[in-house]
């Protein structure tokens, strides 16, 4: 399958920028010329390409208690002053529910999660056995990870294939962030 620019037309590759569109909430693939021209625009916002993550401040055990998922990821948005939190399913993004405070608590521990843009950039969390890590990643990558959840999952619990595809996909995610 040959993948255009949602913009212009051009051809990309596989590996290429997305473009926010804003208004409408969702991601177009973007060639490099338009994806440099939206870095400013206010209705098609460029998806930065940093990863960050925040290794001295892990999440404990208690916030990550709080947030009530049954998946071993989370990531949240923003949008104004609006947050939602999702995690990823067969069924794809599904919102999970925020106590109040949820949000407030994390920001106060955790400064990393208030450096994410609004609308192009997610905090992403993962629950592993040696505790749970706080990234900021751009929004596509949240998009593969709902993709590969849902594409690999089986039986109940997703099954052991998908767990090794999402272990690559973090494995990934570590290697390109930057610690802060
Ligand atoms: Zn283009
Ligand atoms: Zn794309």
């Amino acid at each position: 399958m040959i993948e255009i620019c949602e913009l212009c037309g051009t051809p990309v590759g596989a590996k290429h920028a997305h473009v926010a569109d804003t208004g409408g909430r969702r991601l177009l693939c973007a060639c490099r010329a338009c994806f440099l021209a939206f870095t400013h625009d206010s209705r098609y916002r460029a998806v930065p390409e940093r990863y960050l993550w925040d290794p001295g401040r892990p999440i404990t055990g208690i916030d990550w208690e709080l947030l009530d998922t049954p998946a071993a990821s989370a990531f949240f948005l923003r949008r104004g002053f609006q947050v939602t939190g999702f995690y990823p399913s067969p069924a794809g993004a599904t919102e999970c529910l925020l106590s109040p405070g949820f949000w407030g608590r994390l920001t106060v521990r955790h400064p990393l999660v208030t450096a994410a843009e609004p609308d192009v950039e997610a905090i992403l969390l993962h629950k592993t056995a040696r505790g749970t890590d706080c990234f900021l990643v751009p929004i596509d990558m949240c998009y593969r990870l709902v993709g590969t959840v849902r594409r690999h999952w089986t039986g109940l619990d997703g099954g052991r294939r998908m767990r090794a595809r999402v272990d690559e996909l973090f494995a990934e995610i570590k290697g390109r962030a930057r610690p802060v």
